[in-house]
């Protein structure tokens, strides 16, 4: 696979890489710096085919999986880079990867599952990261999540949710229509009790659409209780689209009615808007 072309912002420390793989097909990952560590956003798929409205990879459709080795490359490639010092702040180590790019994790699940084995088996058969760094991230399949219940595992699972009841996820998350959402966390919690891991629940807090404070209280009530951490994302825009990021006092209002069950919620620092930063955007313009 080959770079068609980097793109930096945040002073040089979030770099988004577009990938063109053996046979033309265009994929993205995303370097992203803290001053405390580095996160890596890799891609599963080449498109996707879960067919989120407000999603621009979703847009496009699937056009494959990938294999394991361009999973991991995507990986290797950032560590090359951060060794290397290309990236400001001095050479570093990667800390994080998150499988929320491109693509539907669990919906390439034995090429994903080959790619967590490689990169955090021992050295030198694998590349030593550690499995509590990595997290997947899933719109719900849920017997994929049982499965991977049973793999033994440290990774963390993130369940994108973006609605706490079922009439408006099956609009925003049409897999909804297949699996609820009681059946799709009752999924999550199954794999907390097996993993130890906190369940991350990602919501994309999108105006008018899903960021009522009604809909707050119900996910805080849905939540109550259990290991969960909520993850709010300010909708990254995707040009020509209706859907956008929440009003200021409706998204305070959200997380204010989430935590008054005591349920766990930060707002996601969102990075590399400037560089089409949202999944599957820098690819739909390559297009
Ligand atoms: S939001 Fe995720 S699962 Fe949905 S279409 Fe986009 S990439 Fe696929």
């Amino acid at each position: 696979m080959t770079v068609v072309r980097h793109l930096s912002t945040d002073q040089g420390t979030t770099r988004k890489t577009l990938w063109r793989l053996f046979d033309g097909t265009l994929v993205e990952s995303v370097l992203m710096r803290y001053p405390d560590r580095v996160t890596m956003c890799i891609s599963s798929q080449a498109g996707c085919g879960m067919n989120c409205p407000f999603c621009a990879t979703g847009q496009a459709g699937l056009d494959r999986n990938l294999s394991t080795a361009e999973i991991v490359h995507q990986i290797v490639d950032g560590m090359r880079a951060l060794r290397d010092g290309e990236v400001p702040g001095g050479p570093a180590r990667l800390s994080n990867i998150v499988f929320m790019g491109m693509g539907e994790p669990l919906a390439n699940y034995k090429r994903v599952i080959g790619a967590i084995r490689a990169l955090t088996d021992p050295e030198p058969d694998g590349l030593g990261l550690s499995q509590r760094g990595i997290t997947v991230s899933t719109v719900g399949l849920v017997p994929a999540i049982h499965r991977l219940a049973d793999e033994g595992l440290k990774c963390r699972l993130a369940i994108s949710l973006h609605a706490p009841d079922d009439e408006l996820r099956d609009t925003l998350v049409p897999v909804n229509t297949r699996w609820k959402v009681r059946e799709v966390l009752d999924a999550g919690f199954e794999y907390t009790a097996k993993s130890g891991r906190r369940l991350s629940i990602e919501y994309a807090l999108i105006r008018d659409i899903n960021d009522q404070a009604w809909r707050g209280d119900r996910l805080g009530r849905l939540l109550k209780g259990k290991p969960v951490h909520v993850n709010l994302i300010p909708l990254n825009p995707t040009p020509g689209s209706k859907w956008t990021a929440s009003r200021p006092e409706d998204e305070k209002a959200f997380v204010e009615a989430i935590a008054a069950h005591g349920v766990p919620v930060t707002v996601r620092d969102t990075r590399g808007q400037e560089i089409d930063g949202a999944c599957g955007q820098l690819a739909a313009t390559e297009r």
